[in-house]
This record gives C-alpha cells, structure tokens and sequence, in this order.
C-alpha cells in the first residue's frame, strides 16, 4: 500500500529519506496520482483507490443517457448525471491534447477572458460546451463535455489516473448539469473512432 501515504507521512518521507527513496514511491502513475490529489486535500479517496497505472470514474454518478442509442444514434459518448461542480477527474494517466471552448458549431482556444461556455447552454445549442481531451498510452483519447468553466489543465500538460481537470457543468450542447464523456480508439478523437466507453472502462476494470 505504498500509494496509500497520506500527505503527513509524504511529508515526513520527504524530510527524513533520500532523494532517492523519495522517487522510487512516487515514480510509479498511480504514485503520481497520489501527489496531485493531495493539492485538492489530504483526505481524498483517489489515493487509496488508485492502483500503479490504473484507471478510475471520470465522476461518481448515475449514467444516463448511453452510447449511440436507437434513439440518439449520434450520441458519441455516455452521460453521468452528476451535481453542478462535481470535481471531474482524469481516468488514467496521459497527456492534454486538447483544451476548448465549443458550442453552436464553433470551436475556440481558450483566451483568458469571457467565453460562450461561461454560461449554461441549451439542448439544440449544439457542442462540447467547455471541453477537454487527454491522450493515454496506446493512442486512447478521453473526452470531457459541459464543463461548467474553463478546464483547470492546460494542453500538453501530463496528467495522472484521478487528477481533477475540471467540474462538472451544463456549457454548450446540453439540458441540465452533466459529464458527457466519450473515449476514442485513436489519436486524433473522431468521430469515428468513437467506442462505447462503457465497454472500454469495463475492460479497464471500472463500471460506471
Ligand atoms: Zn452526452
């Protein structure tokens, strides 16, 4: 249980070992995870839960609507009905590919000022609202929708299994606080390359 080192015990490891033992218990992606959730408080889960180069939730909530249905065969992604301002966590380790602001069939970088994906959007408004996409080993991309402000990581940024990278919100293409997310079988994420992400977390050893 290596990666279950609280903050405190991070901390006394750090003032009394090597420079060297202190690398080998964080070397690992799980390890890593650990460190980046201790910013957002000691007492998080992600942690104890995160196995070495594991894979985890992107939120905890009910699924809703699913992967390319008969009723929304363009529906690239699965929901999770989850609270406005539910943290949204990376599910495995890998880099930022993409970092955007994308509703009504446009598609901005982010500025540092106002966007249209500050707001809440509309069903029919169309797009990704505020979105962000993660490339893992093995060219697998995960993609994060309706975010409710802009993402807290930026492109090119690496990230860990659990990391928070934004909060759940309702920007764009959407009728009430959610996580569209979706996973791709390549880089770049099409539209075709789309995958059920039920299947594929499952094969990962995470149902959601
Ligand atoms: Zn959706």
């Amino acid at each position: 249980m290596g990666i279950a080192v609280g903050l405190a015990g991070a901390l006394l490891l750090v003032t009394a070992a090597t420079a060297g033992v202190v690398s080998s218990v964080f070397g690992g992606g799980g390890g890593g995870g650990c460190v980046g959730a201790t910013g957002t408080g000691a007492t998080s889960p992600v942690c104890a839960e995160v196995p070495v180069g594991g894979w985890v939730r992107p939120v905890v909530g009910e699924a809703g609507s699913g992967f390319r249905t008969g009723g929304r065969p363009g529906h690239d992604g699965v929901d999770i009905m989850a609270a406005r301002g539910t943290v949204v966590r990376a599910v495995s380790g890998g880099v930022v590919v993409r970092v955007r602001c994308n509703v009504g069939g446009d598609s901005w970088e982010p500025t540092g000022g106002p966007m249209p994906c500050d707001s809440d959007g509309y069903p029919g408004l169309g797009g990704c609202g505020w979105y962000a996409e993660i490339r893992h080993p093995g060219d697998v991309v995960t993609r994060y929708c309706h975010l409710i402000r802009q993402p807290i990581v930026t492109v090119s940024e690496p990230v860990t299994a659990g990391q928070p990278i934004g909060h759940v919100g309702s920007s764009g293409n959407s009728s009430g606080p959610h996580l569209h997310y979706e996973v791709h079988g390549g880089y770049p994420a099409t539209e075709e390359n789309a995958v059920d992400p039920i299947l594929l977390m499952r094969r990962k050893g995470v149902y959601l």
